[in-house]
């Protein structure tokens, strides 16, 4: 296959916007093109999925269904925790986003949601869930990946060393 358009195993350059109901939320304008892996779980999967195919100055706008994107918004996934249950020099906050290892062991990202003298009330939701993302996305360059990229699974910047 002809390695000028996107596909799994390339990395490609994209200039993109992303606007979740008429507000810009991230664009490339602030940090220039985001590169990525095309198939590796790098970006979320409605947005690769729609860019697979795209040539070099290729613009497309996608819309992503929250299924496709950060998930839909589960009413479930809220905690009261005891306040003693937080380490005393965790500082918590409303809004404040927290890492929480579960009995199990595994991590997982909530978000404090309120929180009194004795309980934080907890909202295991990603901020964007249930959102529709509107994505405008430009392919500025496509190329092979390194050895070690292909290994880390990730595209690396350029001049941009990490273990
Ligand atoms: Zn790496």
């Amino acid at each position: 296959m002809s390695k000028d358009s996107v596909q799994d195993g390339l990395v490609v350059s994209m200039d993109y916007k992303l606007t979740v109901d008429g507000e810009v939320l991230d664009s490339s304008d602030d940090a220039g093109p985001l590169q990525f892996l095309v198939g590796y779980g790098n970006i979320i999967p409605g947005l690769e999925k729609e860019m697979m195919g795209m040539k070099i100055g290729d613009s497309k706008d996608v819309v992503v269904a929250p299924e496709d994107g950060y998930g839909e918004f589960d009413d479930e996934a809220f905690m009261d925790v005891p306040r003693a249950d937080f380490p005393a020099d965790i500082e918590i906050e409303e809004g404040a986003e927290l890492h929480i290892t579960a009995d199990d062991g595994s991590h997982q990202m909530a978000f404090v949601e309120s929180f009194d003298d004795t309980t934080v009330h907890l909202d295991f939701n990603h901020p964007l869930a249930g959102a529709e993302l509107h994505f405008s996305v430009k392919v500025v360059a496509l190329r092979e990946p390194t050895a070690e990229e292909l290994d880390h699974g990730h595209a690396h910047e350029e001049g941009h060393d990490h273990e």
